[in-house]
């Protein structure tokens, strides 16, 4: 089907597959029979039950979630996540350990700082953040109440090749802009979050998936919405959850399963990667800053090192509907992000484009 649709590379929100787009317009008015738009739906009512279950099922499913990990879905975005970990994470030795790989690893060590001792272990800070630490346990204080990552740094353009082994200490990552674009071994991890506008639904929500032993021990003064406990003792429902957009990633998951699964997905997402950075890296005009190993396959930053070059490409590739190609207000160049629900055809269409835009600027 041909909407007029732009290819959206915004780092957030951003696309949704068109065909999950398709079906919640069928459902908008009348979900399934109800005579009712899960918008106006209880969200206490049976088919609202079904909707919220079978969302968290599939993503238990496509992640191989542990049977020891609870999946929450919670209100304030990853930034309330900043906040929220520390709350109920350092509550043993008060200690927590960082690694600043970008601008969103840096908010949530400064978030954390409020509530007790915070280590910046590693920074790649000193290289502008085109790189990511090889970390072994030793980085780690023994007793640091748990370590934290940012696992795909969306403004930077990297991510981790690898899981850091951080010991005793749990592993709390965000996968803000990389969840369900790889397979990872939750077991690995303490907690991963993710708000849910980069690569799963509408903005609204984020997903905790927090091992079992890591809720209950939040303070008593803890606000009762920060609290994990609440949430996990009332299955997300201990006030009312962003419905529609939970509803929205339920649709997103049973769409990524329908394509065979998150090894499916992943195949996809890096072969549109791959085209993208060969194409950069052969290219005359372009350069890609982030060190070959630990480059994302979800936000591709990218540079022709001058300026007014830059502006000159955001603009005229927007004429050609390729829109929101500006990097980050705090970085500038450019970035396309090209998460899961981009189409292939959206990635050719930028390289073309970029050809173009080459011969014609030499
Ligand atoms: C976008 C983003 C955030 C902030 O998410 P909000 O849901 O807007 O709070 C945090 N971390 C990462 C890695 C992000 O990409």
């Amino acid at each position: 089907m041909n909407y007029d649709r732009v290819y959206n590379f915004s780092a957030g929100p951003s696309m949704l597959p068109e065909k999950v787009l398709e079906q919640v317009r069928d459902d908008l008015l009348n979900y399934k029979g109800t005579g009712e738009s899960v918008m106006e739906m209880s969200h206490r009512s049976k088919e609202y039950m079904s909707i919220i279950e079978a969302a968290e099922a599939d993503l238990r499913d496509l992640l191989a979630i542990p049977d020891n990990y609870k999946v929450l879905f919670l209100q304030g975005g990853a930034t309330t996540q900043f906040s929220m970990v520390p709350l109920n994470l350092m509550t043993k030795s008060h200690k927590a350990d960082y690694v600043v790989t970008g601008s969103w690893a840096k908010k949530a060590m400064k978030e954390a700082k409020k509530y007790g001792d915070v280590r910046i272990a590693a920074s790649s800070e000193e290289d502008t953040f085109t790189y990511i630490p090889e970390l072994t346990k030793d980085d780690f204080r023994a007793d640091a109440d748990y370590v934290h990552i940012c696992f795909n740094n969306t403004i930077y353009g990297s991510h981790y090749p690898y899981i850091p082994d951080t010991g005793d200490a749990p592993l709390v990552a965000d996968m803000s802009s990389c969840i369900l674009s790889e397979k990872v071994d939750v077991s690995r991890f303490g907690i991963i979050y993710a708000g849910v506008q980069k690569n799963i639904a509408p903005a609204g929500c984020a997903i905790a998936i927090v091992r079992e032993d890591l809720i209950g021990n939040a303070p008593e003064s803890c606000p009762v919405y920060m609290d994990y406990a609440i949430h996990a003792e009332n299955g997300s429902m201990y006030n009312t959850p962003p419905c529609f957009t939970i509803y929205v990633a339920g649709e997103v998951f049973k769409y990524i399963k329908a394509l065979g699964g998150i090894d499916a997905m992943h195949e996809i997402d890096v072969r549109k990667a791959k085209k993208l950075y060969d194409y950069i890296d052969s290219s005359d005009l372009y350069t890609a800053p982030v060190r070959d190993k630990d480059r994302s396959i979800m936000n591709c930053v990218f540079v022709t090192g001058d300026e007014a070059l830059d502006k000159k490409f955001v603009a005229e590739a927007k004429e050609q509907g390729l829109i929101n190609l500006n990097g980050h207000r705090s970085i500038g160049g450019m970035r396309a992000s090209i998460y899961n629900a981009m189409p292939e055809e959206g990635v050719d269409k930028l390289i073309s484009f970029m050809q173009d835009f080459e011969k014609n600027n030499k």
